[in-house]
C-alpha cells in the first residue's frame, strides 16, 4: 500500500510487497537480528489453545504466548472484559487521578497473594515491575540511613527482564545479556540450589548462602530470586527449602526479599504463587505475564506494608516511578476478569492434573540418547538436549507436525494454556514427540 509518508527511498521497494517481506526486512522480533535468519510465521488468527497460521494450519499452542495466554486465546469473558471498559473509557492518567478497575483489581490481587502483601504498584511490563522493586528496596534502605547497601543479591542462572539493571541480576555468563557485560551495574551472586524439586538443598549450598549473607550484608539491599522455578535463565527447578533459609538469612540481616513471580505466578506451578511451595512471604513480590491471561502488557510490584511504610517515611517520601500508562484502565479490568477465571477453574490445581500428565507422556523421551534430562513442574515440562537446537530446522518440523513451541539453546519446554482439556494435552504431547523423533532421526 501506498501512503504520502513513506520514504521516498523505499519506494518501489518491499513496502509494496507482501507483508512478510515488510516484517523480514524491517521489523525487528525478541532477540533476532535484523533481517531474521529464518522467517517468521504468519499467525492471523488465535482461538482457544490453537494458532491459525496465514497458510490455514491450526498449530496447537504449547507456549501460553510465553507463559501469559493461560486460558488460551479469545476468551469470551475477557473480551467482554476490555470492551465494556472501552465504552467508559480505555485511559486516564493515574496521576492524581484513580478509577474503579484499579481498585477492584487490587483488591482481588490482595486478596489471593502470600499474605502481607499489602502495597501494589502497578507497572508497564514485567522488566518495568522489577526495576520498581529494586527502586523499593534502595528507597527502603535509604530511608533507614543505610545507602551504602545499594547492591542487589540473587542466584546465578536467573532471568528478571531485559531492561539496564533487571538486565545486570540475569546470570552473568549464561544469560542473553552477556555483550553488555562492563556496562552493566555489578551486582553480587552466589551459587545456584541444585536442579530438583524434589532435590533436598545440600549442606554445601547452605553453607554458601549463609557464608555469602555473612560476608555481603552490609552492601545488600535486597535478595531477588524466582522462586521454585528459574525461568528463560535455563528452566530450572529447585527444591522450596531454599526459600524458606533465605526468607531467615533475609530476616536476620535486614535484607529484604523480592520475589519475582512474573513467569511462576497464577497457579503455573501448581500452587496460586510459587512462594507457597515453602510457605514464606517475600517483603516485595512482582507479577506480570499470565496477569491479564496475555490480553495485554501489566505488570504489578506488590510489598509489605513495611516496605511501603519506610518509604513514606523517609527524607523522599514519594516512590519515584511514574509510567505513562500506569493503571491502565482496559489491562486492569482484563486483569480482574482474568483472574477470576483463575479462582472459579481451580487453575493451581488444574496444573497440578497436567503436571501428572506431562510427567506421564514426556518421560519416555529420556530414552533418546540426544536427551540428558526431561523435568515436569505444574504445568510446565522440559526436554533438555545435549546440543543446542538447530531452529530453522525445528521450526520447519514444528510447523509441519502443526505444534508451537519455541526453544532456546539446548532447552525444548512446554508451557501450555492451563485451560487445555486432557485430549487436548495428549495431541500436544504426541505432536511435540513426533517433532523429536523426526529432529533426532531425519
Ligand atoms: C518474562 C520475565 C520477566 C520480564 O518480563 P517482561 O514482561 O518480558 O518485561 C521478568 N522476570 C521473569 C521471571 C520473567 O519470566
Amino acid at each position: 500500500m501506498q501512503n504520502n509518508y513513506s520514504n521516498p527511498q523505499n519506494q518501489n521497494s518491499d513496502n509494496n510487497a507482501n507483508s512478510d517481506n515488510f516484517d523480514h526486512n524491517h521489523l525487528w522480533h525478541p532477540y533476532a537480528s535484523l533481517p531474521p535468519s529464518y522467517p517468521n510465521l504468519v499467525i492471523d488468527k488465535a482461538d482457544g489453545v490453537y494458532l491459525y497460521t496465514a497458510s490455514g494450519d491450526a498449530l496447537i499452542d504449547g507456549m501460553s504466548s510465553w507463559w501469559a495466554a493461560t486460558h488460551g486465546y479469545n476468551h469470551p469473558k475477557l473480551n467482554a472484559a476490555i470492551t465494556n471498559q472501552l465504552s467508559s473509557m480505555a485511559h486516564v492518567m493515574f496521576g492524581g487521578l484513580t478509577h474503579q478497575p484499579a481498585i477492584d483489581l487490587g483488591q482481588k490481587l490482595l486478596s489471593i497473594v502470600p499474605k502481607g502483601l499489602d502495597a501494589i504498584f502497578y507497572a508497564d511490563s514485567g522488566s518495568i515491575a522489577v526495576e520498581v522493586a529494586l527502586k523499593m528496596a534502595l528507597q527502603y534502605q535509604l530511608s533507614q540511613n543505610k545507602p551504602e547497601r545499594k547492591q542487589i543479591a540473587t542466584t546465578r542462572s536467573g532471568y528478571y527482564g531485559d531492561t539496564w539493571h533487571a538486565m545486570s541480576i540475569c546470570d552473568p555468563v549464561t544469560g542473553m545479556h552477556s555483550i553488555y557485560g562492563k556496562q552493566l551495574p555489578v551486582q553480587l551472586f552466589t551459587d545456584k540450589p541444585e536442579n530438583g524439586f524434589d532435590t533436598p538443598l545440600s549442606t554445601d549450598i547452605k553453607q554458601r548462602l549463609i557464608e555469602f549473607f555473612k560476608q555481603n550484608q552490609y552492601l545488600i539491599s535486597a535478595f531477588i530470586i524466582e522462586p521454585v522455578v528459574q525461568g528463560a535463565g535455563g528452566m530450572r527447578f529447585y527444591s522450596p527449602e531454599y526459600l524458606t533459609l533465605l526468607r531467615e538469612l533475609c530476616d536476620k540481616y535486614d535484607v529484604l526479599l523480592i520475589a519475582d513471580e512474573i513467569a511462576t505466578g497464577f497457579g503455573r506451578t501448581g500452587k496460586m504463587f510459587a512462594c507457597e511451595h515453602a510457605n514464606i512471604s517475600p517483603d516485595i513480590m512482582t507479577v506480570g505475564k499470565a496477569l491479564t491471561g496475555g490480553y495485554m502488557t501489566f505488570a504489578a510490584t506488590i510489598c509489605q506494608r513495611h516496605v511501603a511504610e519506610h518509604i513514606a517515611n523517609s527524607e523522599y517520601s514519594a516512590l519515584m516511578h511514574g509510567p505513562t500508562f500506569m493503571g491502565n484502565p482496559l489491562a486492569c479490568s482484563v486483569a480482574l476478569s482474568s483472574i477470576e477465571l483463575i479462582i472459579d477453574g481451580d487453575y493451581p490445581k488444574r496444573a497440578r492434573h497436567i503436571e501428572s500428565q506431562l510427567k506421564r507422556y514426556l518421560q519416555p523421551l529420556a530414552e533418546y540418547e540426544q536427551v540428558t534430562d526431561v523435568r515436569v513442574l505444574g504445568a510446565i515440562g522440559v526436554v533438555e538436549l545435549s546440543d543446542a537446537v538447530d531452529m530453522p530446522r525445528f521450526q520447519r518440523l514444528l510447523i509441519e507436525n502443526k505444534v508451537w513451541i519455541r526453544p532456546f539453546g539446548k532447552l525444548v519446554y512446554i508451557m501450555p494454556p492451563i485451560i487445555m482439556t486432557d485430549d487436548e494435552i495428549l495431541i500436544l504431547c504426541d505432536r511435540l514427540k513426533q517433532v523429536l523423533a523426526d529432529y533426532f532421526n531425519p
